[in-house]
């Protein structure tokens, strides 16, 4: 390994030296150790010792009088998960599957070798594409898998040239997706595609269709990281150019390549770090596993020309670092979650709709309970509005009826008073007529019919 790798490494702040203090003195955030502070219960567990429950008499008694109290500001523990998380990490090792595509001779394998440090490939007779190599640096164990595609864009047609490596990326997927739908899980291999490191010919002008129509095929599948090959062949102004015209056709053509993401809770150091990762995408790189002499005398990973040195490791020369750096040191869990969370979970979805498995949102429905109160409670405030209406309604409907008895007895009741009021008319006319009579001195002559009548109103 380089100088520059280990420093690296250690400057991350994540380094086995790191963690592994956390791990032997099994520190707390505030630096006590759990030897300090705490017993160990026989369960095991790490219990607080309290005052009193140690045999001393007197706090005995001084504890009877007051109950204990837990404080809450006290040490639970969780805070050492992320501890706990990558001692697991480190036991179990990681898988990580990178594919380099590309025309041959750009310098796929060259640069696959410069990034691990390691001889992954084999010379070009005894070729081993696809096959593991198990790397470990400071005791973490990386499963390193490289994905060749040897052959791609090398023919006279290239239309379909995408298609193996899509076939070889889905085939991946289903491969996890069967081991996902086993009985057992608990060996689950990731050979999923995690980072394809797409090659682009050092030509100056644009992005060629072939470059295009692959990444168009692939951005969906998989996280997609353009380099420029063989930057060594370009100045730094036709660098600078070739990248902006790189980054319009991909805009243009609303290819996703991978990003790395900001979160809003990093410290301003990883912030700049992402920044300037960012600011160098596609990288520019020159790949070298062979050590040359600098011009200053030291040993470097580079290459030599007549002219002069061009130094692997040197940022001013090209972006191999920054490359290395978003792939390796700082990105490669991303990378790892963006495959799984993203890009797989797409093609399970739409694998598993092709194949009619469907999925009944609602029985996922997350009921939340002060949500729920309300519902019931507008639901109880319908029935009781209901209930009103119809109580109004029959109260309207009754009175109607009571007013018109009323209004029918009234009639009824004028009607009889005025066959009454023309009666005693009548009565008082005849009783009139007689009156004048006896005056006149005629002779009465009763009328049957008046006096019966006159019976009749005595009643
Ligand atoms: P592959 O076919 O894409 O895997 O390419 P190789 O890694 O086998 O490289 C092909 C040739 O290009 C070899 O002679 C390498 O030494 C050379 N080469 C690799 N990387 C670079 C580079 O960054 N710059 C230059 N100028 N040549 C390179």
């Amino acid at each position: 390994m380089s100088e520059g790798y280990y420093e690296h490494s250690n400057g991350n702040g994540t380094t086995n030296g790191t963690y592994g203090e956390g791990r032997s003195n099994a520190a707390s955030p505030n630096g006590d150790s759990l030897h300090n502070s705490r017993a160990i219960s026989p369960s095991g567990y790490p219990v607080k010792t309290e005052p009193g429950l140690n045999g001393n008499a007197n706090a005995g008694s001084v504890q009877a009088q007051q109950p204990a109290r837990k404080k809450l500001a006290s040490w639970v523990g969780f805070s050492n998960l992320p501890n706990q998380v990558h001692r697991r990490s480190v036991r179990r090792g990681f898988q990580f599957v990178a594919m380099v595509v590309g025309e041959s001779g750009l310098g796929k394998s060259t640069l696959i070798n410069t990034l691990f440090e390691t001889k992954l490939y084999q010379p070009k007779n005894v070729p081993a594409p696809g096959e593991d190599r198990e790397i470990e640096e400071n005791g973490v164990r990386l499963k390193l898998t490289v994905v060749d595609t040897p052959g791609f864009g090398d023919f006279v047609n290239n239309d379909e040239s995408w298609k193996p490596i899509v076939d070889n990326i889905e085939a991946r997927f289903d491969a996890y997706l069967e081991q996902e739908n086993r009985v057992n899980r608990l060996k689950l291999v990731d050979n999923r595609v995690h980072a394809c490191i797409y090659f682009i010919q050092p030509t100056g002008h644009s992005l060629k269709p072939i470059d295009i129509e692959f990444m168009r095929r692939l951005h969906t599948k998989v996280n997609l990281i353009p380099v420029i090959a063989k930057a060594d062949t370009m100045t730094d102004d036709e660098i600078v150019l070739f990248k902006q015209r790189i980054l319009s056709d991909i805009a243009h053509h609303g290819i996703r390549i991978f990003q790395p993401p900001q979160y809003e809770n990093e410290d301003e150091e990883t912030i700049q770090e992402n920044e300037e990762i960012i600011s160098k995408v596609p990288f520019a790189v020159v790949g070298s596993d062979t050590l040359v002499n600098s011009p200053d005398g030291r040993q470097v990973r580079g290459r030599a020309y007549p002219w002069g040195v061009i130094e692997v490791d040197n940022e001013d020369h090209c972006d191999f670092v920054k490359l290395r750096q978003m792939l390796v040191r700082t990105h490669m869990e991303e990378l790892r979650e963006h495959t799984n969370d993203v890009l797989y979970e797409n093609y399970r979805t739409d694998k598993l709709k092709a194949m009619g498995v469907s999925q009944d949102e609602t029985v996922f429905k997350e009921t939340n309970p002060a949500a729920k109160q309300a519902e019931e409670r507008a639901l109880h405030e319908a029935k009781l509005a209901k209930m009103e209406a119809e109580m109004k309604m029959v109260f309207q409907q009754k009175v109607q009826e009571k007013e018109a008895k009323l209004k029918q007895s009234e009639e009824e009741l004028y009607l009889r008073h005025r066959e009454m009021k023309d009666a005693l008319e009548k009565q008082r006319q005849e009783l009139e007529d007689k009156k004048r009579r006896i005056e006149s001195g005629r002779p009465l002559t009763p009328e049957k019919g008046s006096q019966k009548k006159r019976f009749g109103l005595g009643k």
